[in-house]
């Protein structure tokens, strides 16, 4: 196995935010992998997969048109535990250097009137969207930011030992 940290995110003392979860090295390029966390993992009704499937596609739209943003954009898409995203970004910066493309991006989807990219032609699953929870979600989370711009917990998980099984595998989640 590759290299292993020796912490791992404690997961029942994770609050909504922006987190670093890891940084790799390929070739001579950085990338950075972010955690978005949208709601308070197994505290909070997570979101619903119609909404985050929405936000996947209005997200993913807004950042690949933001010309400051888009030609750092390497991926962006839903956890399977619908308690948030991930965002993978050339460079290594911080979660606070991030804040202002995260919060813009929500912010922006406030304004939506449609879907983009919400048919047959170009979405596995074009019928499960929901606009209306999508635009709830988004609200929620750009208000949360807006407050906690200066709270440092944002911005950074609680850690705790790696779990690792009899025959020494560590395990990972999200
Ligand atoms: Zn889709």
């Amino acid at each position: 196995m590759d290299l292993i940290p020796s912490f791992s995110v404690d997961h029942t003392a994770i609050i909504p935010g922006i987190f670093t979860s890891r940084v790799d090295t390929i070739g001579k390029e950085i990338i950075t992998t972010y955690d978005i966390r949208v709601t308070k993992p197994n505290t909070e009704p997570a979101v619903d997969a119609a909404a985050m499937h929405t936000l996947e596609h209005l997200i993913a739209t807004y950042m690949r048109n933001d010309p400051e943003w888009k030609d750092e954009l390497i991926y962006w898409g839903p956890m399977g535990c619908l308690t948030g995203f991930y965002i993978i970004l050339k460079g290594d910066r911080s979660p606070r250097d991030i804040y202002d493309l995260i919060l813009g991006a929500f912010r922006s989807v406030e304004d939506s009137t449609e879907v983009p990219g919400a048919e047959a032609a170009n979405c596995g699953n074009y019928l499960m969207h929901n606009l209306a929870m999508a635009k709830w979600h988004a609200a929620r989370f750009a208000d949360y930011l807006t407050k906690n711009a200066d709270n440092p917990l944002i911005f950074e998980y609680p850690k705790t030992e790696r779990l690792v099984t009899d025959d020494g595998q560590h395990f990972y989640d999200s």
